[in-house]
């Protein structure tokens, strides 16, 4: 790449299909193939030793390689246990010598530790993007693809090739930890997928609701349950959130803790309004419902919903309900999913803990 004067800006990795036509992989000029497949297993090294640093020892899943975040535009990879799960999500990264210099580092690096699979997940609709051939997802070495793994000392299942477009979802890993710290009484998780939050408020309170809209997510969540047992049980619900919280207040239900991790309501930042009204209806309905001294942990995933809208969507909802709510943490995603100042786009993740 060149500046207009014709001065070198770096190197970037194309697409001829998507909307980001390069994404840059080097400040220098990168003389030859070559050296860009050297430069890989160099930031694959470098994302591993990063982890090493920061993961502790007790989490047998986590992301370990994120993209732009880890200078590998395009290549997302995620440890379960034994399992490497890798995603290719632009043209380059799915280029066959391009991803067995990745996967061959990632190999080398965990030789000493009993990695022994790597699986490919492929979401459909971004090869489309891409315009790249339809191909499933498959296992690419080794024989395993499920495993049992444990974060935060709860065990959870892992399916490769399930159905399910995603696996867990690590980037809440220490917010699970932290919205254990505070949970007492009874609680609700809505939006629970396969359990992540559920589980770990039922290390402390006398009674843990779980909604979700998805069944298969629940199945998976209830065999998660019997993974760990001596808790108090789960109460599984299948539905919809916006109704159940509807149907709750009005029901005059009330809860000490509740969780409010819904999926990205703002895709784009032309529905960044809907999507704010989405947000607000459920953390009023959820404040609503808590008791005095209850705990709200209330998520946001939506990268085009900034910290300050987030905060300001709870604020006007708590003002709206006469509610005096105190900022507990004001959190992000777990630091395996690194933030880099200047890659706005790696900050996505809100996670806000109050008491009311
Ligand atoms: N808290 C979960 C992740 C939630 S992902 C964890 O930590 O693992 C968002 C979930 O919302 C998905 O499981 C999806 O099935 C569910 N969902 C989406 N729309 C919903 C709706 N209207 N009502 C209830 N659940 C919904």
């Amino acid at each position: 790449m060149q500046s207009e004067r014709g001065r070198p800006l770096g190197s970037a990795l194309s697409s001829n299909a998507s909307q980001i036509a390069l994404r840059m992989i080097s400040q220098s000029v990168l003389s030859d193939e070559g050296e860009l497949l050297g430069l890989l297993r160099q930031r694959v090294r470098e994302a591993i030793a990063y982890r090493r640093r920061l993961v502790p020892a007790d989490a047998e899943a986590y992301r370990l390689i994120f993209s732009e975040a880890d200078g590998l535009p395009g290549l997302i990879v995620d440890r379960y246990r034994q399992i490497l799960s890798l995603q290719t999500l632009t043209q380059a990264m799915d280029r066959a010598d391009i991803k067995e210099v990745a996967i061959a580092e990632l190999l080398e690096q965990f030789a000493s530790e009993a990695v022994s699979s790597v699986v490919q997940r492929v979401d459909p609709r971004i090869r489309e993007l891409e315009q790249l051939p339809p191909a499933p997802s498959r296992l690419l070495r080794g024989e395993e693809t499920a495993t049992v793994y444990a974060i935060n000392g709860i065990r959870f299942h892992y399916d490769g090739l399930s159905g399910q477009k995603t696996g867990a979802f690590l980037d809440q890993r220490e917010n699970y930890a932290a919205a254990q710290r505070y949970a007492h009484g009874s609680a609700l998780d809505v939006f629970c997928y396969q359990g992540g939050f559920a589980l770990h408020l039922a290390r402390k309170c006398d009674s843990v609701t779980a909604l979700d809209s998805s069944r298969p997510a629940l199945e998976v969540a209830e065999q998660n349950e019997a993974l760990n047992p001596g808790r108090p049980s789960i109460e599984w619900m299948e539905g919809n959130a916006f109704d159940f919280l509807k149907d709750s207040a009005t029901a005059g239900r009330e809860y000490d803790t509740i969780v409010l991790d819904p999926p990205a309501f703002a895709k784009s930042r032309r529905n960044l309004e809907t999507a704010l009204r989405g947000y607000k209806e459920l953390n009023l309905r959820a404040l609503r419902m808590l008791r005095r001294g209850g705990v709200l942990v209330t998520c946001s995933c939506s990268y085009h919903v900034s910290d300050a809208d987030f905060l300001d969507m709870l604020r006007s909802a708590a003002a709206d309900i006469h509610r005096n709510v105190r900022l507990l943490e004001h959190r992000g995603q777990a630091q395996d999913h690194p933030t880099v100042l200047g890659i706005p786009e790696t900050h996505y993740l809100k996670c806000v803990i109050c008491s009311v």
